[in-house]
């Protein structure tokens, strides 16, 4: 008999008092009593309307129904069919516009907890059935090497896919931690560290070799990798790395920063930690200029350093692009928002350290060509707001290094990988690429679903 409850159950988390002074986890994640509760509320739609919104396509009213038989350890069976990272999805995909957009239990009250049920079956086979990672996949020596640069999801994903398919495969990656954003732009209080390296740690048990601090554009090339390296094919998932900027007067002022680099101090470099060596500074009242999940992020981490934090953005609530979780998460810690609100200009004093953030108001006028109302500015309509640091949260573009470095690499103007949108096939012969380095900033599961398209694309290349 299904719970015709109209809310879902609510996730237990951390109280807003403590834990915007701690970068401990915020959502603690359902119990077992929840989580049978919460699967009951799905009605095994026979046509699965929630399925169709998934990038991965994962087979949802099925894993569902596992939980609700108390089978956990064949849920996560179910769910790790389609999804090699589900104990990171449970926590970082925005459902509300995906799965729980799509559910019907949403059209009258709350949608299940899709998000939350796929985070509970991943926790507990991490808790009690896998301590010690993935089975291990004996690569084919009959078949080609293939390599993979950049440990995000994408890449992640792609190599997943191919050792599953008995392919040798080796990720480079540029920095010494493998995981790309998601071990150093979430913070640790929306994704634990240590659930990202156990399931890298997973797929290594898989036999994926991965080769850290190795820059490909610098230490190796795309073409050393196809010729000299002996790889049949390439897959790059480099991501979006480099921010952006709003050119205003004062931009470079001490105590402006990129979200990307304040976000890596923290979260990679842990300049929160006594005694780290990495230093940030701690403002006492910060601007975050943004709407996005980056905006939340940053928003959060200062207001965990000890400051008054006000994210200022230039629309209103109803556009803001981040997960509507975390943007509640913000207000409850604190967090002031300015909407209708844009800089135009950064103050410093005489030691070139910021001391105030100019904005003026906006009003919403026609729609623009991403299909939002275009901001407009409001004249006359200047305020000054004190700050001693300013956090751009403005988006990132694709690094050019790598499309700079291999030729034959059809670019975008913004700097995106040109690729076949259906298996990610670039304009040059073997070479693949998917997730952020192709759309832009995105999201996890879409640079999942992107790395295991063209993972499926790489086989048939080589096989063909
Ligand atoms: P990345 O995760 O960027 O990984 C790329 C990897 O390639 C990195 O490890 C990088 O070091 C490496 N690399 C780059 N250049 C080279 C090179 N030349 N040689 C070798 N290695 C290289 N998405 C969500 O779904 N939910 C969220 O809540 C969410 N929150 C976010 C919060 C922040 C702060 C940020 C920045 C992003 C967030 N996103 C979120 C977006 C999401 O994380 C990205 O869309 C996703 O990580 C993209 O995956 P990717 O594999 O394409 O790239
Ligand atoms: Fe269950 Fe909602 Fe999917 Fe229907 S749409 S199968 S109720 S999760």
């Amino acid at each position: 008999m299904a719970n015709m409850s109209l809310e879902k159950n609510k996730m237990p988390v951390q109280d807003p008092a403590v834990r915007s002074a701690n970068f401990l986890e915020v959502a603690l994640g359902y119990t077992k009593e929840q989580a049978l509760d919460e699967a009951a509320r799905c009605l095994q739609c026979k046509n699965k309307p929630c399925v169709e919104d998934c990038p991965v396509n994962i087979d949802i009213p099925a894993f569902i129904a596992e939980i609700a038989a108390g089978d956990f350890e064949k849920a996560y069976q179910s769910i790790s069919q389609y999804n090699s990272l589900p104990a990171i999805c449970g926590r970082v995909c925005p459902q509300e516009t995906q799965c729980e957009g799509k559910c019907i239990r949403g059209k009258k009250g709350e949608p299940v907890g899709i998000g939350r049920l796929e985070r509970f079956v991943a926790d507990y086979h991490n808790e009690y059935s896998n301590p010690s990672g993935g089975a291990e996949i004996q690569a084919d020596s009959a078949k080609p090497k293939v390599a993979v640069i950049g440990s995000g999801p994408s890449g992640l994903a792609c190599a997943g896919s191919l050792a599953k398919k008995g392919y040798a495969v080796t990720i480079f990656e540029a920095l010494h931690v493998t995981g790309g954003v998601l071990s150093y732009g979430i913070p640790e209080f929306r994704l634990p560290k240590s659930i990202v390296q156990k399931e890298i740690e997973a797929l290594k048990g898989t036999g994926v070799e991965i080769i850290s601090n190795t820059v490909i554009g610098k230490t190796l090339s795309v073409d050393d990798l196809l010729n000299s390296g002996g790889y049949k094919a390439v897959f790059i998932g480099s991501g979006a790395g480099l921010p952006k900027f709003m050119n205003i007067p004062g931009e470079n002022l001490n105590g402006v920063y990129s979200a990307n680099e304040f976000l890596t101090r923290i979260n990679l470099m842990k300049a929160y930690l006594d005694g780290s060596t990495t230093p940030i500074h701690h403002g006492k009242k910060v601007a975050v200029v943004g709407g996005g999940n980056v905006a939340m992020d940053a928003a959060r981490c200062a207001r965990r350093l000890g400051a008054e934090v006000t994210i200022i953005y230039r629309r209103t609530e109803k556009e803001l692009p981040a997960r509507a979780e975390e943007v509640e998460h913000a207000k409850e810690e604190g967090i002031v928002f300015l909407f209708l609100t844009n800089p135009v200009s950064i103050a410093g004093n005489e030691k070139r350290w910021v001391t105030s953030i100019t904005c003026e108001k906006m009003k919403l006028g026609e729609p623009d060509a991403s299909g939002r109302a275009r901001p407009e500015p409001i004249v006359g309509s200047e305020t000054v707001i004190e700050s001693d640091c300013v956090i751009m949260a403005l988006g990132t573009s694709p690094n050019p290094l790598i499309s700079s470095t291999t030729a034959g690499l059809d670019i975008q103007k913004w700097g995106g990988i040109i690729t076949d949108e259906q298996d990610g096939k670039t304009s040059r012969e073997g070479v693949y690429a998917g997730g952020d380095a192709v759309t832009g900033a995105a999201t996890v599961i879409l640079a999942m679903g992107a790395g295991k398209r063209a993972a499926e694309a790489i086989d048939a290349y080589i096989t063909e």
